[in-house]
């Protein structure tokens, strides 16, 4: 256990190596700029032995390196519980599709200026027994992270390719189902022969299906996300750009891929109007959406405010919980009978 002062030495002496370590050094004419992140791990609470130590050091420094960059920080309890915790979950995870504890739910998307349905978004769920409820943010993010993906991909689109297969023979031949793509998925070959079996199996040639894709998976690698999209669009899957804005959002991507439709991130819906930067910023991505014939969607309109500020942009097309929340299929499957039997 460190006392007050051992403990205010130690800074000291971690300062003093940033110091040291942080400085321009000009190095064959060309000024290069170093920055150091440290993890501290502490004998004897942190580990007994050398490989204990290293392991804490290394995680406390990873926790550094996406916040703070040149700086120190200290090894936690926190973090290997947040492992152990992940390792279950991963567990859990892995049994989940055979228990089905997955399933998928559908958000309506509107034309706000006439307030009639325009699509569906299919965004999937977990019920864990062990867990409740956990946000696909997160096992998202865990399976990624391991091969479990591709089976969670496989059962997002042999489900919603059924269930597109289902509307087809209600009568609906225009509603466009839209379903997400991990960024992993898009970059997968073996993925890409997957998708091809399933739409044999299911008969259906995927008119009325859309794919989302976020720019994760394009700035993991460009050229083969670039040949599957291609792919995926020769089979008949209309494209969309995810969460745009969110990132990155490199304007050359919107040409240089086949890409049909823009789904604008929920941030610039948060406070429309207000930072004049932002506002400006949307217009001109908007502008831009327009001109390249991209169909665009308003993420997140929660309010009447946020659905009259993206009216007044020129962008009609909205999602959100003040139309409506993901439903169970059985709702979205009468809201398509609804509309085939009002026409
Ligand atoms: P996303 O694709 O951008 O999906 C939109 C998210 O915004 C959904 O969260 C939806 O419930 C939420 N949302 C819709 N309207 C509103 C609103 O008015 N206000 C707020 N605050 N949120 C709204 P959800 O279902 O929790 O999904 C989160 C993310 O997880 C998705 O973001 C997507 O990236 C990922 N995800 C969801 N389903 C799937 C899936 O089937 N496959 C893959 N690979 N990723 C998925
Ligand atoms: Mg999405
Ligand atoms: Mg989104």
């Amino acid at each position: 256990d460190l006392s007050n002062r051992n403990q205010t030495q130690l800074n000291q002496l971690l300062n003093k190596i940033l110091e040291v370590v942080n400085h321009e050094r000009l190095i064959d004419n060309q000024t290069l700029f170093v920055t150091c992140s440290m993890g501290v791990a502490l004998y004897p609470k942190d580990g007994s032995n050398f490989n204990e130590l290293f392991k804490a050091s290394d995680t406390a420094m990873r926790h550094l390196k996406g916040t703070r960059k040149n700086s120190f920080n200290f090894y936690t309890e926190d973090y290997h519980i947040e492992r152990v915790n992940r390792v279950k979950m991963i567990n859990e995870l892995r049994k989940s599709i055979d228990n089905n504890e997955l399933y998928m739910l559908y958000q309506p998307i509107y034309d706000m200026s006439d307030m009639t349905l325009n699509s569906f978004e299919a965004l999937i769920r977990w019920k864990s027994p062990t867990f409740g409820q956990v946000a696909p943010n997160i096992f998202i993010d865990y399976a990624e992270s391991t091969n479990l993906i591709s089976y969670i991909d496989e059962f997002v689109f042999a489900t919603c390719l059924k269930l597109r297969r289902k509307w087809h023979d209600f009568g609906d031949h225009s509603t466009v189902l839209s379903i997400n793509l991990s960024s992993k998925g898009l970059v997968d070959s073996s993925f890409m022969h997957i998708v091809e079996r399933l739409c044999l199996e299911h008969y259906y040639i995927p008119k009325g299906i859309q794919i989302e894709i976020t720019e994760t998976a394009l700035i993991s690698n460009f050229d083969l996300a670039k040949e599957h999209l291609t792919r995926l669009k020769r089979l008949g899957f209309i494209i969309a750009l995810d969460d745009f804005g969110a990132g990155y959002s490199s304007l050359t991507y919107l040409h240089q891929l086949p890409i049909d439709c823009m789904k604008i991130d929920r941030s610039f819906s948060l406070n429309p109007g207000i930072n004049n930067n932002q506002d400006l910023i949307l217009q001109a991505i908007l502008d831009l959406a327009h001109k390249l014939k991209l169909k665009v969607v308003a993420e997140g309109i929660e309010t009447d405010k946020q659905k009259n500020f993206f009216l007044d942009m020129d962008c009609s097309l909205g999602q959100g919980f003040l139309f409506a929340k993901p439903e169970e299929e059985e709702l979205a499957n009468q809201r398509i009978i609804d509309r085939l039997e009002k026409n």
